[in-house]
Order: structure tokens, then sequence, then C-alpha cells
């Protein structure tokens, strides 16, 4: 598939290298990606203080912040080692953002995966997401024509947009 350039908030571009015929739509049922610690950059710590409390929230690996895993007493919803995000509730909905209008920015970017090139943002769909995330290919929304609503114009003002870091 070749990359093309797209503009996804006005002045604000990034390189897709998905096929752009890959539809999604979140599925109510499935909280896969929800059952993981979600990264926060800096801008998202500041916003999450603003709205919660980072003690109880959040925890810090390798210089990283990110929001906790917690363990949760319930069978759905859960991580296989029974852990998922500090605010997932039991019905698999999003509590910070259920409360606070508001999720972090790798939130919204999932299912998509974001490196940067020279400068440039690459988007491609997460390897991961392929085998796990039950919205792709449910719907006939194209992720490639709503790409302002995983991109949040945040994300061009980090030193280092990269959604895939080592620990
Ligand atoms: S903060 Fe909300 S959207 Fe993000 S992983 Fe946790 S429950 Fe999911
Ligand atoms: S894994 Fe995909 S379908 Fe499941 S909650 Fe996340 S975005 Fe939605």
């Amino acid at each position: 598939m070749s990359p093309r350039r797209v503009e996804v908030h006005p002045g604000k571009e990034a390189i897709v290298r998905f096929d752009p015929d890959t539809t999604f739509e979140c599925v109510d049922s499935c909280s896969w990606c929800c059952e993981h610690g979600v990264l926060l950059y800096e801008p998202d710590v500041h916003a999450l203080a603003d709205r919660a409390s980072l003690a109880e929230s959040t925890t810090m690996v390798r210089g990283h912040t990110f929001v906790a895993r917690t363990p949760k007493d319930r069978d759905e919803h859960v991580a296989p080692d029974g852990h998922a995000c500090y605010y997932l509730d039991d019905d698999g909905r999003c509590t910070l953002h259920a409360d606070h209008d508001w999720k972090p920015t790798r939130c919204s970017v999932f299912p998509l995966e974001v490196s940067h090139n020279d400068g440039e943002l690459v988007i491609d769909v997460r390897d991961d997401a392929h085998t796990n995330c039950e919205g792709l290919g449910v719907s006939d929304r194209r992720l490639v024509d709503h790409l302002d609503a995983f991109l949040p114009p945040a994300l061009w003002e980090l030193d280092d947009p990269s959604t895939r870091i080592e620990l």
C-alpha cells in the first residue's frame, strides 16, 4: 500500500500507511484496549491532574507516566490477569470520559499507531489491533476519512508522538 499524505487538521498533515478501505467502529462489548495501562504524554498528565487524582490513578514506569492498571473484582472487561485500566468500570465504560468528557491522547489514537519520521507523523493500524480490536471491519466508516477524531492536534506539538515505546 503506497503511503499517502493526508491533511488531518488545518495545516497538520500525516503520512497514512494503512489501506484506505480499512473501516472501524468501536464495539460496546469490547474493551480490549482499556485492559492495559495507557501512557500519558506530558500535556495529558496536566489535563488529568485538573480532573482527577494522579496519586490514585497513575503509576511511573521507567520515567514514563501511565494510567495504572488495577485489579477488578469481575469476570468481564478485564485482561486474563484480572486487571484493567483504573478508569474502566464494570460495564466496560471509561468513567474518565463519561464524567469529564475527556480521555488521554493515546486512548483517542487507538486502534492507530503513530510513529515519527523526519519530523512527520506516520500513521498505521497497530499490529495487535488486527488480532484484538473487534471494531475493525464492522462498519462502513473508513478510518482515513475520520482521522481528526483519532489524532488530536496536540500530537503535532509533541517532541516524540510515537505510540510504540520501549520500556
Ligand atoms: S482512560 Fe478510559 S479510554 Fe483510556 S484506557 Fe482507561 S478506560 Fe480506556
Ligand atoms: S479494542 Fe477496538 S473495539 Fe475494543 S474497545 Fe478498543 S477500540 Fe473499541
